[in-house]
């Protein structure tokens, strides 16, 4: 069978069975039960409430290992519900008309769904979202021939499988059990989707955009995937196989070799030294910075520990995740980004607006959904301001877009400090902040910002889709995501000099800092802080050992008088190959 084409999104290879991932996959049979069976059936419905109990525990006791106690309270909150008097009576009057237990439970739950998203307040609306999670278990529970298999099917993966999917949520990607995963494959998303870049976090190769891969790959189906050139091979013939295998050998010895840079300062030739930082989206990863030698974190995506519980009211359980971070890291700078949710972030924890707005991208999203919950946003600040005490930490905030709205975050900051004082709880009064420029107004009001701030950090996941306006998930448009357009490097030009004018340090966040192409560009624009996935780092550091600023700008120089976006990227593409022979 051909080859199939997508978006390479994480490095590497795999080989492995395909394992076909549908979220849709809960069904709801209706059927009379007669009246004799009626008490088989509730004890039917038992059985499962108790099986799915077991399982929570069992999940509880396995984090609480891990001492991972914020996923455990959402865990507290499911298992209450499972016993919840009013859902069981419900369900039980059901079944005694003559419901089935998954009827009269689909019923019940829709029942309260409703009444919570009714309800007008946004604690009991997120209570929803936990019904219909607690629903789905049952369901599974009673669908599953052994009730002891545990319902989330991304926890319970076959070994060495590839999981294709139409689209996988960053929740799903948290959720899998990824020590079976050796890829993924899905429909939807692009480079700088957020599936895309937790794959990169794991170290999963993944290939992403790939129209119709649903259709020609069946479960158990062998299948290579190339993540290094987005490529998926169905039923590949041996001699296939072999070359893949060899290119597997190739590729790892690659990033061993890489490795052995781990010590070594990221310095270009002439002498300029460039901090590589990393990105994390969970306390975890904070390993995978250290080995693979960041000289700090440089984002940290505070949003993803909404996934899966409720901490947004939970200062001290922030307050332990930060300080999990920043100690790990043992006192190299760390970069935490207030909660960026909203957008493609769809978090569980917090409903924002996005499933419902007809454009979330650019509604009540990120900062603005913060400043409008100011409760939310002033536990995060006052978890981060105690967290930063006699610590390494610097917050930045993100999709600031003009000064205005800066001023009305710092009054927040005002006030938090102000109750932190008050109630003599110590913190760190001189902590850092900085803002993210990843909307194209702040960019072009930068030097206005950089007077109001201590760093920027420049998001150019969500700066290049502001810009070009391309959403950055959507495989159809992925083509016209272009980082070295000439519009992007103008902003980009607009943003470094600015700070610099005003003494600012300038970093970059997005994906664009950890893409190897674009290395060289942005050292000749002056950047001077890259943050990256981890796994990335040793491949930026060496290119950054290569070259010398001087070189930098003279590509700059040239590629600046060029017009179109195809002319900058061959262009670059042809320097680096006379630069550093064929790749
Ligand atoms: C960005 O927009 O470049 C960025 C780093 O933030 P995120 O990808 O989380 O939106
Ligand atoms: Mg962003």
């Amino acid at each position: 069978m051909k080859e199939i084409y997508g978006i390479p999104v994480s490095a590497g290879i795999a080989i492995g069975t395909v394992w076909i991932y549908d979220s849709q996959t809960v069904h709801l049979p209706h059927y009379t039960i007669p009246p004799e069976k009626r008490a088989e059936e509730e004890k039917r419905f038992e059985k499962a409430v108790a099986a799915a109990g077991r399982d929570l525990e069992k999940i509880r006791s396995t984090l609480s290992e891990k001492s991972s106690s914020m996923e455990s309270l959402m865990i507290d909150s499911h298992l209450l519900m499972l016993q919840d008097p009013e859902l069981r009576s419900r369900i039980s009057t059901g079944i005694r008309e003559g419901k089935n237990a998954e009827w009269a439970l689909g019923e019940a739950s829709d029942f309260f769904i409703q009444m919570l998203n009714e309800s007008g307040d946004e604690y009991l609306k997120e209570r929803a979202l936990d019904i219909s999670d607690i629903t789905k278990r049952l369901l599974r529970k009673m669908n599953s021939k052994n009730s002891e298999e545990d319902g989330n099917p991304l926890a319970h993966l076959p070994q060495d499988c590839i999981l294709v999917s139409r689209n996988l949520l960053p929740s799903d990607t948290l959720a899998m059990d990824k020590r079976k995963v050796k890829g993924f494959v899905t429909e939807m998303g692009g480079r700088t989707s957020h599936t895309a870049i937790l794959a990169r976090a794991f170290e999963i190769p993944a290939v992403v955009g790939v129209r119709d891969v649903l259709k020609n790959v069946t479960n158990g189906m062998k299948v290579i995937v190339d993540g290094n050139r987005g490529v998926l091979i169905p039923n590949p013939t041996p001699e296939r196989e072999e070359l893949y295998l060899r290119y597997m050998t190739e590729w790892q010895l690659k990033e061993s070799q890489l490795l052995t840079l781990t010590h070594l300062p990221a310095e270009t030739r002439d002498g300029k030294r460039i901090t590589l930082m990393a990105n994390i989206e969970l306390p975890e990863e904070v390993d995978s910075a250290v080995s693979h030698g960041a000289d700090g974190i440089g984002l940290y995506r505070s949003e993803f520990l909404l996934m899966n519980a409720r901490v947004e009211d939970n200062e001290e359980e922030q307050f332990q995740a930060y300080r999990f971070v920043l100690d790990r890291m043992n006192h190299k700078p760390v970069t935490i980004r207030t909660f960026d949710m909203g957008g493609d972030k769809v978090v569980r924890a917090v409903s924002t607006a996005a499933e419902t707005e007809s454009n979330p991208i650019l509604g009540w999203r990120s900062i603005r959904f913060c400043l409008d919950n100011p409760k939310l946003f002033k536990t995060q600040l006052r978890a981060l301001y105690r967290a930063g005490f006699q610590r390494n930490l610097k917050v930045m905030f993100p999709m600031i877009s003009g000064t205005q709205e800066l001023l009305r975050v710092y009054e927040v900051v005002k006030e938090v400090r102000e109750e932190l004082t008050a109630e003599k709880i110590p913190f760190n009064a001189e902590m850092p902040i900085g803002i993210m420029i990843e909307v194209p107004s702040a960019a072009l009001t930068s030097d206005i910002l950089a007077k109001h701030c201590d760093f920027f950090s420049i998001g150019t996941n969500d700066l290049i889709q502001y810009t070009i306006a391309v959403d950055r998930g959507n495989e159809r448009i992925a083509s016209l995501y272009e980082s070295l357009h000439p519009g992007v490097l103008r902003m980009l030009r607009i943003i470094i000099d600015n700070a610099h004018k005003e003494g600012l340090m300038v970093g970059m966040c997005g994906e664009m800092a950890g893409d190897p192409l674009c290395t060289v560009v942005l050292l000749g624009l002056g950047l001077d802080s890259f943050s990256m996935s981890s796994a990335v780092i040793p491949e930026i550091k060496k290119m950054i050992r290569s070259v010398t600023v001087a070189e930098a700008q003279i590509l700059v120089g040239r590629i600046t008088e060029l017009e179109t976006a195809a002319e900058v990227r061959q262009h670059v593409e042809e320097w680096m190959r006379e630069r550093f022979g064929e790749k």
